[in-house]
């Protein structure tokens, strides 16, 4: 299996892969970003997208806000191009352990290694980890585009099967995770280890001082095109 036939442009800070986005549609061609490739490349080797251009985000490791992982007591922001595993072996704080906690559901270590943040999120699977988690804990979405910058909040985010509110012509830059979570865990059946989930559920309680269950949020995965918080 391969890609069909593609051009491959190397973007060196945001403003030149907005640039090239624009630039490239403007030309009649179909641009998509690249990041980790760890969901593009096997779409494409599919021959289930067929972007005639490839924009490649690798040279924005560079530039530190895109790789900074930022952890406050009341928000965590994580750069776009932030991998899996830098998460999944961050000291994060207790509100936020949840996501490293998360992390070992996600595929197999080589793709953790290289698999992105933003990239899961604008992926939009249904049963992606980052994506209930996103719900779970109200991320914001920064994505800059042709006309600046907008957030996204996550409930705004998932409009359905592989399909999100990020434009072709916009480049996440980060996710702010707003809602530190301490008794949170996210769970999941698969038929094996390190494949994706059949099913997957996110919980967070609320618990008071006494140690009382006061209230709480569940969000689930695989159950309709977009993960779907329970009201
Ligand atoms: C064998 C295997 C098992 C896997 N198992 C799991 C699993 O269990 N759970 C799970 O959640 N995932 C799993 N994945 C997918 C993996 O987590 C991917 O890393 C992730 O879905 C996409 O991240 P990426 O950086 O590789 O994005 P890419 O594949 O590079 O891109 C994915 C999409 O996001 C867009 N994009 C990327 N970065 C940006 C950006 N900054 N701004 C705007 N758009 C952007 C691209 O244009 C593309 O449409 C698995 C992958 C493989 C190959």
């Amino acid at each position: 299996m391969k890609p069909a036939a593609f051009t491959y442009h190397r973007a060196h800070d945001v403003t030149d892969a907005v640039g090239l986005l624009t630039d490239l549609a403007a030309a009649g061609e179909d641009p998509k970003l690249i990041a980790g490739g760890q969901s593009l490349m096997p779409m494409m080797t599919f021959r289930l997208a067929r972007p005639s251009a490839l924009v490649d985000l690798g040279p924005l490791r560079r530039v530190p806000s895109m790789t900074a992982v930022t952890d406050g007591p009341d928000a965590l922001t994580l750069g776009a191009l932030v991998t899996h595993h830098t998460v999944e072996t961050a000291s994060l704080s207790p509100g936020f352990a949840v996501l490293s906690d998360a992390m070992r559901w996600v595929g197999h270590l080589p793709i953790r290694s290289r698999g992105t943040v933003a990239g899961s999120l604008v992926h939009g699977d249904a049963t992606a980890e980052w994506c209930l988690l996103a719900l779970l804990l109200d991320a914001v979405v920064v994505a800059e585009g042709p006309a600046g910058r907008r957030e996204i909040p996550a409930d705004e985010l998932f409009h359905g099967f592989y399909a999100t509110a990020v434009d072709p012509d916009e480049v996440v830059v980060e996710v702010r995770f707003t809602r530190p979570a301490p008794h949170a865990a996210l769970s999941e059946f698969a038929r094996r280890h390190g494949d994706f989930a059949i099913v997957d559920a996110a919980l967070a309680l609320d618990v008071d001082d006494g140690g009382t269950v006061t209230g709480g949020r569940v969000v689930l995965g695989g159950v309709a095109p977009a993960p779907v918080r329970v009201p």
